[in-house]
């Protein structure tokens, strides 16, 4: 079942205890990974008053999704998605760039650096060597 249809067809009843008292808002929450818990962070959604159980949209779950890559970065030591962002600065490269040239094509950079998706240990392993060495780089480069 589609969730997004769900929410946009108000009023709803809770799946959990059947009330009718839902609202529209946003709830401080934590995500918690590896013994490890998140800052708080603002979950938007359709929370129930009764029971306080929350219908997500797909969009209002990537929110929730974002804050576990970012918590699942810090545990797995992998580059924290403002490190992607601020190491491929350094390189002097643009997002589209960075994918093609270090892997994962061309929109993998935007997804690692807004925390859609998580970098892989190498690509973090090899923005950390770059990040020392960038005159390395240029062995990536293709040649003329
Ligand atoms: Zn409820």
């Amino acid at each position: 079942m589609n969730k997004t249809q769900l929410t946009n067809t108000p009023p709803q009843t809770c799946p959990e205890c059947g009330s009718s008292d839902m609202v529209q808002g946003t709830r401080t929450q934590t995500v918690e990974y590896g013994g490890l818990v998140s800052a708080p962070y603002e979950q938007p959604g359709l929370w129930c008053q009764a029971c306080g159980e929350g219908l997500l949209s797909f969009k209002e779950m990537e929110v929730g999704s974002r804050e576990m890559h970012k918590l699942k970065a810090q545990v797995e030591r992998l580059l924290a998605p403002s490190e992607v962002r601020r190491v491929r600065k350094k390189l002097g490269l643009t997002q589209k760039e960075a994918g093609l040239l270090l892997g994962g094509g061309r929109n993998a950079f935007q997804k690692y650096e807004s925390a859609e998706v998580l970098t892989s240990q190498a690509i973090s392993n090899l923005l950390r060597v770059l990040e020392q060495h960038p005159s390395a780089l240029e062995v990536l480069r293709p040649r003329p």
